[in-house]
């Protein structure tokens, strides 16, 4: 059981219709441990400045959080974004991206990380998440990866051999169709298949979560909530609950991934609640299987066909 989780630790700062957060913790990697410490221990590869709050890493490694991988870089200062949702809050701005320690990292896997089975690469430079899987002496029994339509524009290359490595691609539907060159999602999944990734996440926000496998596909709907407060990191946190369930469970199945499908998107609806990490830090495993339960009852049907 065992799981490394490469990506941003950061400051973010964000404004939603419903208020502002001034500068909170945030950070790919900070979501995704966040969430999937709550199904496997996280072995995390990260780098941070000295304005890094101690008491984040503290938090962190009483999680269960090795952070062995993070480097602090005493001097510098931490990355930082700044964005602004629009008020259908599906759609945001990012107003400020200071890269700062991101700038010039370079992950260094530690040994007591070399036996991991499972990689989650965060969104990172292309170049960077390939530098990772390099490093890793034994291939991971499953390696995932996010990224954005941004390295698409300016990394395609570095970002094609990587996907050449990677067994399951996460990315919204506009990522997708970037990537592909396809408007149907269906024509996407094909065309990204052939460029590696087996498996391929399609995210469509509050309209659910697409499992592309060869010919095989899987919907999961997002949990209808009453209300979204701030959508930050609701990727991250799928992703997390994603491959923590998988790590979890060892199981790299289809049909396993579907119920990691669904583990990610029950995740994804807690971060969603709160601003920044706040929900994911208080919620406990009952909350977890009672809104999983809901999603149960929600995606559950009989139909008798005559
Ligand atoms: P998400 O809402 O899932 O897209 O993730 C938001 C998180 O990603 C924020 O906490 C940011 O700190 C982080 N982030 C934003 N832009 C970048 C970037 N270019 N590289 C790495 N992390 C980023």
């Amino acid at each position: 059981m065992s799981l490394i989780v490469v990506g941003s630790m950061a400051f973010d700062d964000i404004e939603t219709p419903f208020g502002k957060s001034n500068k909170i913790v945030g950070g790919a990697a900070t979501y995704i441990a966040w969430c999937a410490t709550n199904f496997s221990p996280v072995k995390q590869v990260s780098v941070v400045g000295g304005d890094f709050p101690q008491e984040e890493l503290d938090a962190l490694a009483q999680r269960g959080v090795s952070l062995e991988g993070v480097q602090i870089k005493k001097d510098e200062k931490s990355f930082f974004w700044s964005g602004r949702y629009h008020l259908d809050m599906n759609t945001r701005e990012t107003l400020v991206t200071e890269l700062n320690v991101l700038g010039n990292f370079q992950p260094v896997i530690p040994e007591s990380y070399q036996d991991c089975e499972f990689l989650m690469l965060g969104n990172l430079a292309p170049s960077v998440q390939l530098s990772v899987i390099e490093q890793l002496k034994k291939r991971p029994k499953l390696i995932a990866m996010d990224t954005m339509n941004f390295w698409m524009d300016i990394a395609m290359e570095d970002l094609e051999k990587l996907l050449a490595k990677v067994d399951v691609l996460l990315v919204n539907d506009g990522e997708a169709r970037q990537l592909s060159g396809q408007y149907s999602l269906v024509k996407a999944a094909a065309a990204i298949s052939k460029m590696g990734p087996k498996y391929l996440i399609i995210k469509k926000g509050e309209h659910g979560a697409l499992l592309f496998h060869g010919s095989q596909v899987f919907f999961a709907p997002a949990l209808p909530l009453e209300e979204v407060f701030d959508p930050t990191g609701a990727g991250d946190t799928f992703a997390g609950g994603f491959i923590g369930h998988l790590a979890r469970t060892k199981d790299i199945s289809f049909e396993n991934m579907k119920t990691a499908i669904i583990v990610g998107s029950v995740m994804a609806s807690f971060c969603v609640e709160k601003f920044g990490t706040d929900r994911l830090r208080e919620i406990k495993k009952r909350d977890i299987d009672e809104r999983i339960r809901e999603f149960v009852s929600l995606v559950n049907f009989d139909i008798s066909l005559v």
